[in-house]
């Protein structure tokens, strides 16, 4: 049986290395390809092994800038010839990083994955300005936002609750009453919901539903953060309960890639 690959897609924090994870650290040592963005420091990449081939796939770097349709083919490929594959973003993979779209390409491929979180911008900002975000005598709420959109969408306004993922950290036990917060601040009852419960621990519970079915939601063990918004509805499931990915076609891996015609 050939080797199978696998594709981590880790968190590269900040900058300094010794803010990386243990599991990041771990990964990026065993990685045989290292496909990196521009942002990743030089003390993150020197950790990556003397033998691997390393990357950079970054889009500030003019014309050798990579699509991200090549990023995902660069993925895919290398997944598939059976490689450890790290796919090293800055900050957090899941916070403006086009995470979405690798996932929906190693899904679609096939591919076995696991993302690796890591210290996002605002959280390292904060540390460093020795600030707290939230604040019970005076800040409630986190709200994060980016005046950039992709290249091909349509203008928007820089906060519209239609596309805004709310996090909710201490949702239960009455999730109920947090249901019914969130629609009365505006969000429909439609919008799904990922109550995730134990993450990254053993035991860890992953429960999808709509908002205005959360109410049924009482069983779900604490600690639990609540994520409510449309990117929601593409959670995945428990590693022990059925995956979906295995049996996707291979929908990227039968398109060629324009940087990389051979693939
Ligand atoms: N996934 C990243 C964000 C990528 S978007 C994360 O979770 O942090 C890139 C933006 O993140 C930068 O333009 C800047 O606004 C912010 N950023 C990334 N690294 C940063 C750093 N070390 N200090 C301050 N801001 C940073």
């Amino acid at each position: 049986m050939p080797k199978l690959g696998r594709v981590s897609i880790i968190g590269a924090g900040p900058g300094p290395a010794d803010l990386l994870t243990v599991r990041a650290v771990r990964l990026l040592r065993a990685a045989e390809v290292v496909l990196h963005d521009d942002l990743v420091s030089p003390d993150v990449l020197s950790l990556c092994s003397a033998t691997a081939q390393v990357i950079r796939v970054g889009k500030r770097c003019g014309r050798l800038g990579y699509s991200q349709e090549q990023i995902n083919c660069l993925m895919v490929h290398y997944g598939r010839q059976g490689f450890e594959v790290a796919r090293l973003k800055s900050g957090d993979p899941a916070v403006f990083g086009r995470l979405g779209e690798e996932l929906d390409a190693l899904r679609q491929a096939g591919i076995e994955f696991e993302v690796v979180p890591g210290v996002t911008a605002v959280t390292a900002a904060a540390a460093a300005a020795e600030l707290t975000l939230t604040d019970r005598r005076a800040a409630s709420s986190l709200l994060v936002v980016t005046p950039h959109t992709a290249r091909d969408a349509a203008p928007r306004q820089l906060f519209d609750l239609a596309r805004t993922t709310v996090a909710v950290y201490m949702p239960g036990p009455d999730y109920g009453h947090t249901a019914r917060e969130l629609m009365q601040a505006g969000i429909d009852p439609s919008t799904p919901c990922a109550a995730v419960s134990g993450a990254g621990r053993r035991g860890q519970q992953i429960h999808t539903l709509a908002l205005g079915d959360l109410e049924q939601a009482h069983e779900i063990p604490a600690p639990a953060v609540l994520i409510v918004g449309q990117v929601a509805g593409a959670a995945g499931h428990d590693k022990d309960s059925p995956s979906i990915a295995q049996e996707c076609l291979c929908a990227v891996a039968a398109r060629t890639c324009p940087a990389h015609p051979q693939l």
